[in-house]
């Protein structure tokens, strides 16, 4: 999963009053004055860090001027006084907070952080006074009572009712002792988070594996390199994933597979200072406590009833029917890796276990598909990936894609118009690609400034932006992407044209579903490698010549590989999340046994896969915003595969009326519940079987007939 979440942890218990007494100067901040840049993008030739935190500071104190004014109205509410003043206020707050978002992940500095850490805070506190406004709640209540009665159409009626239920759920129902109840969980368990994040951390770093040269020297350089500690005879190995998994697959010596690995496995579970499994006990017992105020029976109850699933019975659904085929196909995977593995260990306890999977999953995909990275990457020169991108968008929506001069926040960022099919501008789109201390890990795609209307109707165009932790070029060679790194940039452009397409009347419209959200990126993955694509972008960079179809061949079969393996840990993961959060009772909980309960006893997960996440290291559920919502990759995934089916079976996948189709899926995401637009896309549910397939788990149901020539 190739994403960092982009959420801004907000951190409620810390409220620091010392911030910034400095009288705001409004004319002399860049922010807070109207962008005179080529198409109104941020002036980020004059924006400097010291002006965020007045910015942000003058934008909450507009913001609230905007709401006085609307309890100020005497007049009877109603959607036009009441709900639309409401969705069209903090604004200004919602633009420079974009800005400033983006600018701490891939412009951070110590300056940045502290700066964050003062006025998250300060923000949380803010929203937090707005939804708990009993006279702002009166006022959309009313509105909301008499929604159906009133002649507002079906988008305003559903803008009321998410107000109206974005602030049920956050308690503004709720009789007083039970609201300061709420209150004081919701303190608690935002000071939980930071504790388990803190544990996490710290358990991740305590760990370093140090080798000779020697001692690695079956190592790749490139795994060498990463892991030299200046010029020494040094080599250190961490539990960070690009670290570990490299020594996981390459490492010959078991011993210290084993050791990494279990390192890794049992962070958090140490039963020492930094142990989490007594904060997952708080955590359950406090969310189910939560739940139960807000009239849910359980936590996983209350997440879902605002996804596309609905409810935690969908998801399993989903889930369980997924996770029995996976696991027999890695059974059919352990299989052919254990007569490798008994070729080099003859010992009678020798049992190939969890840390043996990666360095034998290396060597049968040597063995079976002759593919490596040297083959691939001198035909994914960045520029022609991107290239690719554009090629798609092109073929799919008529869009095009013209360089432009604007001011950037540093030399190695640019930036392209977007065209719509009839010339008209749909948005900027910027891309910044490698990495630099200042930028955080991973991919992400977000926008500087959102899609919206201004109140006379008219179109604000967003402005948006793709940043990557890519190869770099080096000397003559320009930046070669792996595989990996291909897709990845198609998924962020997926997020991107989204964000372009994105034609929502009300900004409290403009969220979609967690469920939903990675439908739009994870599609554009399966164009990525599509052959008639491939032969418009994937050239070599010396000489320009277009890959070859065996090579093509080679990078289909091998997409398949080891796919067993990679969506049992992904779904075993998803699995105890969403059974730990189906509680609908706290009792003290063993978090080891349940784990081990709920995979290898219930379920009969095979004992050589650990999932993804063990419990105490969970920081997607303990930390994150993916509590009961691991399973969001994968419900978008049946999407996104399925939705790509419907290219397929027209027989030309770049079928113009089904893109036309998509894109108005995507442009009116949020306007409607999720499964409402898909169904009117793909005029039918969505079926698993295209995610089926696409990972080499489908099964042809019995057939009668004489066995045919299929190569599924
Ligand atoms: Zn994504």
């Amino acid at each position: 999963m190739k994403r960092i979440l982009f959420v801004l942890t907000l951190i409620m218990t810390t409220l620091n009053t010392t911030f910034c007494s400095k009288q705001v100067q409004k004319e002399d901040n860049p922010l807070l004055n109207e962008f005179a840049t080529p198409y109104g993008v941020p002036p980020f030739d004059q924006i400097e860090a010291e002006h965020y935190g007045p910015a942000l500071k003058y934008a909450m104190s507009l913001h609230n001027e905007e709401i006085a004014a609307i309890l100020a109205n005497k007049e009877e509410p109603t959607f036009a006084n009441t709900i639309l003043e409401l969705d069209r206020s903090g604004m200004l707050l919602a633009n420079i907070s974009d800005i400033f978002g983006m600018m701490c992940a891939a412009m951070n500095s110590d300056e940045m952080q502290k700066l964050q850490e003062e006025v998250m805070p300060l923000m949380a506190a803010h929203y937090d006074a707005i939804s708990m406004n009993e006279e702002l709640f009166n006022r959309i209540k009313t509105v909301y009572d008499k929604r159906n009665s009133t002649d507002l159409n079906a988008e305003q009626i559903r803008l009321v009712e998410k107000i109206y239920d974005g602030a049920v759920r956050q308690g503004a129902l709720l009789k007083g002792e039970q609201k300061e109840r709420l209150q004081k969980i919701n303190e608690e368990l935002s000071l939980l988070t930071v504790k388990f994040d803190n544990n996490l951390l710290a358990e991740t770093n305590d760990f370093k594996l140090e080798l000779s040269g020697k001692e690695c020297k079956e190592l790749p350089k490139a795994v060498r390199d990463a892991a030299q500690e200046g010029n020494d005879d040094n080599f250190v190995f961490t539990l960070h994933k690009p670290s570990l998994i490299p020594f996981l697959t390459y490492s010959q010596n078991r011993e210290l597979r084993e050791k990494i690995y279990k390192a890794y496995l049992n962070r958090g579970n140490n039963e020492n200072k930094h142990d989490n499994k007594a904060i997952i006990n708080d955590m359950i017992r406090l969310r189910i406590e939560k739940a139960n105020l807000l009239g849910y029976k359980s936590y996983a109850d209350y997440v879902t009833s605002e996804q596309m699933a609905g409810s935690p019975k969908a998801v399993y659904e989903l889930l369980e029917g997924i996770f029995t085929q996976a696991n027999e196909k890695a059974k059919e995977e352990l299989a052919e890796m254990n007569t490798m593995f008994k070729r080099d260990h003859s010992g009678e306890n020798d049992k190939f276990a969890s840390w043996d999977w990666w360095y034998y999953a290396e060597k049968v995909r040597k063995q079976k598909y002759n593919l490596n990275e040297e083959m691939t990457s001198p035909y994914f020169a960045l520029d022609n990936v991107r290239q690719g991108a554009f090629n798609l968008a092109n073929r799919l929506y008529g869009l095009t894609f013209r360089p432009i001069v604007v001011p950037q926040y540093h030399n190695e960022a640019s930036a392209y118009e977007v065209l719509d099919t009839d010339g008209s501008h749909l948005g900027v789109l910027y891309f910044d690609f490698h990495p630099r201390a200042s930028k955080s890990q991973g991919a992400w795609c977000g926008y500087f400034r959102r899609p919206s209307y201004d109140s006379n109707g008219k179109r604000i165009a967003p402005v948006v932006s793709i940043v990557c932790n890519f190869t770099r070029p080096s000397g003559n060679t320009p930046a070669l992407l792996s595989i990996d790194e291909v897709t990845t940039l198609f998924h962020e452009f997926g997020h991107a044209l989204h964000f372009l397409f994105s034609d929502v009347p009300y900004n409290g419209l403009l969220d979609v579903e967690g469920d939903f959200v990675e439908l739009p990126s994870q599609i554009l993955e399966n164009w990525a490698l599509e052959e008639e694509l491939l032969k418009t972008y994937a050239l070599h960079y010396r000489n320009n010549t277009i890959i070859n179809k065996s090579l093509i061949e080679k990078i289909h079969r091998s997409a398949q590989f080891n796919q067993g393996f990679m969506t049992t840990e992904l779904l075993a993961a998803a699995l105890v999340d969403l059974d730990i959060h189906s509680l609908t009772e706290y009792k003290e909980l063993d978090v080891d046994a349940f784990e081990y309960n709920a995979l290898y006893e219930k379920r009969g997960m095979i004992s050589e896969i650990e999932p993804r996440y063990r419990l105490p290291y969970f920081a997607h559920i303990f930390a994150g915003g993916y509590s009961s919502g691991y399973y969001f990759y994968t419900w978008a995934e049946v999407l996104d595969k399925d939705a790509f089916a419907a290219f397929v079976e027209t027989g030309d996948v770049f079928h113009r009326r089904t893109a036309q189709a998509f894109r108005k899926l995507l442009s009116s995401g949020g306007k409607k519940d999720g499964m409402s637009l898909y169904r009117e896309f793909r005029g039918a549910e969505p079926s698993r079987e295209a995610l089926l397939k696409a990972r080499g788990l489908w099964v042809e149901p019995e057939q009668t007939e004489e066995p045919t020539q299929d190569n599924e």
